[in-house]
């Protein structure tokens, strides 16, 4: 069996809050008890969000938590030409087309864009759209819900806007292909993404792979913590060692022993001897 390649994805729109270290530590655990690599990715390509400041300052607080990632961080922002060859590459097999439809007229309307065979030089603005085949999977296994099944929900899907911003989902399966991601391991917020973006491996002929969804960190039953709804950073909660445990007890991990005096590191050490993939709980948790 090839060697398990795991990544954490941060994107430096903000610190790092309560949801985002567990998805560190979820994900660096699961890779290393599972011998492998993990690799560490800033998604910064939303220019309107991401701020260099910001991938600065997460690079050092991963580092407080005592993470290691394996060889240097992946700064999408320093590849953009990456994702444009391979949209272009998309239009040219005919799984990709120009759009010219403002936000505002696909509320009401449905793009008629690939009937009109735009070109990339006709217009300028003009968006990037893949063409969801009619024939696709809709459903996979995931390691901790089992099998799951998502209905892809448009007809196409936007890879490059129109304001040139690189979509999420074009420049996450690249990467994940490129960098020989074996698991994604991620928020459940992303769960119901997958079958779409399994759509772009299929497209761009490359293998399924695995995926692991962790339990969503909710401040409360409703609301759901992010960097676009201003959750606190979590090392204004805490040192690391004490959210560190935190993030350890809401993954329903055996935390017995493990005390805030100790280092980052000798947590982490210690967690990962014990860490089992069985008790992260499924779904929404909300903090304690
Ligand atoms: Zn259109």
């Amino acid at each position: 069996m090839s060697q398990y390649i795991g990544r954490f994805a941060p994107s430096p729109s903000g610190r790092l809050h309560f949801g985002s270290l567990v998805a560190a530590l979820g994900s660096y655990a699961v890779a290393k008890i599972n011998d492998g690599k993990i690799l560490l990715r800033i998604e910064d390509l939303d220019f309107f969000r991401c701020k260099k400041e910001y991938t600065r300052i997460i690079l050092k607080e991963l580092e407080e938590f005592g993470f290691y990632f394996d060889g240097e961080p992946y700064i999408q922002s320093e590849h953009t030409d990456v994702y444009y060859k391979v949209a272009k590459k998309l239009v040219t097999e005919g799984k990709a087309f120009y759009c010219n439809c403002t936000r505002s007229y696909l509320k009401t309307n449905t793009c008629q864009c690939l009937q009109k065979g735009l070109k990339e030089d006709s217009e300028d603005n003009l968006a990037l759209r893949f063409i969801i085949p009619k024939v696709h999977q809709d459903f996979f296994e995931d390691e901790i819900y089992g099998q799951m099944s998502f209905p892809v929900p448009q007809e196409s899907l936007t890879l490059i806007r129109r304001d040139k911003v690189i979509s999420y989902n074009l420049a996450c399966v690249v990467d994940d292909i490129n960098q020989g991601i074996t698991q994604v391991v991620r928020g459940s917020d992303l769960i119901d993404i997958t079958t779409t973006q399994m759509c772009l491996y299929k497209a761009l002929d490359a293998d399924y792979i695995s995926y692991l969804h962790l339990p969503l960190a909710m401040a409360d039953e409703t609301y759901k913590l992010s960097k676009q709804n201003h959750s606190p950073a979590v090392l204004d909660q805490g040192t690391p060692s004490e959210m560190l445990i935190k993030a350890l007890n809401f993954l329903n991990q055996d935390i017995d022993g493990l005390s805030s005096e100790m280092s980052p590191k000798t947590i982490l050490d210690k967690a990962l001897e014990r860490f089992e993939i069985k008790r992260i709980p499924v779904g929404k948790k909300v903090i304690a």
